[in-house]
C-alpha cells in the first residue's frame, strides 16, 4: 500500500472511531486519546545479505491502546508498509480485541521489504533483527507479535529464538501463530477461515430463523485465509462457485456445482494457481472452467461475496456493479468508506472485518493461555473455544445493532469503543 493509500486508511480508522464516540457522546478529550497511538516505535534495521554487505531497512511497531490487556497484532512484510499504514491497522486491531472480547489492546509491525527478493538466510538474519531493535518494547504482559501479509510460522519461530536469547529465559507466550513443534496452537492455521464460517453460520441463522439453508459463495483470494474459509463453508453443504489468486479466477461451468478445495489445493500446489484447477468431484481438469478476472468474480450474481485478499477492493468504481446481498469481510479493510456507505443503503449486508476475521486473533490468544500455562490444548477444545468466543461477539454485534437500528459495521465499531473506554 502507498504512503497516500496508507494516510487514507489511517484518516478512515481515525474518523470511524471519531463518528462511533460521537453517537455513544463522548466527550472530545476522551475521543482523541482513544485515536491516538500509545507509542510509535520506528526503527532501521540491519539486513546482513549473503555476502555480507550490510542494507538498511525501515521497520515499526506501532502500540495503539493496551487498555484491555498487552498490544496484540501481526507483522507484516511488504515493500509498500508505510507508518500510517501500521498505525491504522494498529489502531484496528484494538478494535478488533476488543470486539470479540479479548483481554488484549491493538498493535501492529512492519517491515519494509519484499521477501520474495531474499534467501532464507537472509530472511532469517532480518526477522532476528527486529526483535534484537525492539525487545525492551515487547514481552508476553507487555506486546504480543504474531504473523500478518507475508509472515509466517516458522518466522515467528525465528523471532521467538532471538527474544528467548536476548532475555536468557523461555517465554513461548511472547510470540503467537508458531509452529505446533515450538509451542504453537493446534487450530491456529484454519482459525481465520474457522471463525469466518462461525460467523457466516450465526447470520445465516438469524436471517433465515434457524432454517440453515445452503447459500452459493465467491471467494477472491485463496491464502490461508480464503482456503480454509471455502473449505469449511464447503463442508457445511454451502457451494463454493468461484475461486481466484492474483493470477485471476475461475468460475464453476455449472451452477449446481462446488469447488473440491482439497483438490483445488493440491493442484495449486503443482501449478501455482488455482485458474488452472478446475476440480470438482475430486477430478481436476486444468482446460475447464470459466476462467474470470478477480473484478469479475466480485461482482458475480452470487448469495454471498468474500474478499479474502486486499484492502479496498470493493470501492467507487465498482460498487455499483456489486451483486451479492452478502459481503463477509475476510480480508482486512476489503470495502471502502465510501462503497460500504453506498452498499448499506442498497440493502448489502456487510459483516464487518473486525468481526468476521477475527478467528485469527481469537486463536492466537487461545495460544498464548495455553503458553503461559505451558499446557497445550486437543484441536477439539481450541475449536471448541474459538466457536464460544467468536459466537458470543456476534451475538454482541448483532443485538446492539438491532437495537440501536445500526449497520453491523457500526454497531461492531460501537461495541468495542464502548469496551475501550469503560476500561479508562
Ligand atoms: N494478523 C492477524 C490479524 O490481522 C492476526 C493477529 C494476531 O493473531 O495477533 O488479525
Amino acid at each position: 500500500m502507498s504512503a497516500n493509500n496508507g494516510e487514507q486508511m489511517l484518516n478512515t480508522a481515525k474518523e470511524i472511531i471519531g463518528s462511533t464516540c460521537q453517537s455513544l457522546g463522548i466527550e472530545q478529550d476522551v475521543i482523541d486519546r482513544i485515536i491516538e497511538p500509545d507509542s510509535i516505535h520506528e526503527v532501521t534495521l540491519d539486513l546482513e545479505r549473503d555476502n555480507g554487505r550490510i542494507t538498511p531497512i525501515k521497520a515499526f511497531r506501532i502500540q495503539h491502546n493496551n487498555l484491555l490487556g498487552p498490544y496484540k497484532g501481526g507483522i507484516r512484510f511488504h515493500e509498500t508498509v508505510n507508518r500510517s499504514e501500521v498505525q491504522a491497522l494498529a489502531t484496528l486491531m484494538s478494535i478488533k480485541t476488543a470486539v470479540v472480547n479479548l483481554p488484549f489492546g491493538g498493535g501492529k509491525g512492519g517491515v519494509v521489504i519484499n521477501p520474495k527478493t531474499l534467501s532464507q538466510g537472509e530472511l532469517r538474519r532480518l526477522s532476528q533483527n527486529y526483535v534484537a531493535k525492539l525487545a525492551n518494547v515487547i514481552g508476553e504482559d507487555i506486546d504480543v507479535p504474531a504473523p500478518d501479509v507475508n509472515t509466517n510460522p516458522t518466522i515467528m519461530k525465528w523471532m521467538l529464538a532471538e527474544y528467548e536469547k536476548i532475555i536468557g529465559r523461555k517465554s513461548p507466550a511472547t510470540f503467537t501463530g508458531k509452529p505446533v513443534t515450538n509451542g504453537g496452537s493446534l487450530g491456529r492455521m484454519e482459525a481465520t477461515g474457522r471463525g469466518g464460517v462461525f460467523v457466516l453460520q450465526e447470520l445465516l441463522k438469524r436471517l433465515n430463523g434457524g432454517n440453515q439453508s445452503k447459500m452459493t459463495i465467491a471467494v477472491q483470494g485463496f491464502g490461508n485465509v480464503g482456503y480454509y474459509f471455502a473449505l469449511i463453508a464447503s463442508q457445511l453443504g454451502h457451494r463454493i462457485i468461484a475461486i481466484s489468486d492474483s493470477k485471476g479466477a475461475i468460475l464453476v461451468e455449472n451452477d449446481n456445482d462446488s469447488f473440491d478445495l482439497n483438490a483445488v489445493q493440491n493442484c495449486k500446489k503443482e501449478l501455482a494457481t488455482v485458474t488452472q484447477c478446475y476440480c470438482v468431484n475430486g477430478v481436476c481438469d486444468s482446460k475447464r472452467g470459466k476462467k474470470i478476472s478477480n473484478e469479475d468474480l466480485l461482482e458475480l450474481p452470487v448469495d454471498i461475496l468474500v474478499p479474502a485478499a486486499l484492502e479496498n477492493v470493493i470501492n467507487t468504481e465498482n460498487m455499483s456493479k456489486i451483486k451479492a446481498k452478502i459481503i463477509i469481510e475476510m480480508a482486512n479493510g476489503p470495502v471502502s468508506a465510501k462503497a460500504n456507505e453506498y452498499l448499506k443503503r442498497n440493502g448489502v449486508l456487510i459483516v464487518p472485518d473486525v468481526l468476521a476475521n477475527a478467528g485469527g486473533v481469537i486463536v492466537s490468544y487461545l495460544e498464548w493461555v495455553q503458553g503461559k500455562q505451558r499446557y497445550w490444548w486437543t484441536e477439539e477444545k481450541v475449536n471448541l473455544e474459538l466457536e464460544k468466543i467468536i459466537v458470543a461477539a456476534f451475538s454482541d454485534v448483532w443485538t446492539h445493532g438491532k437495537e440501536k437500528n445500526i449497520s453491523l459495521t457500526e454497531s461492531a465499531f460501537q461495541v468495542a469503543v464502548q469496551r475501550i473506554v469503560a476500561a479508562l
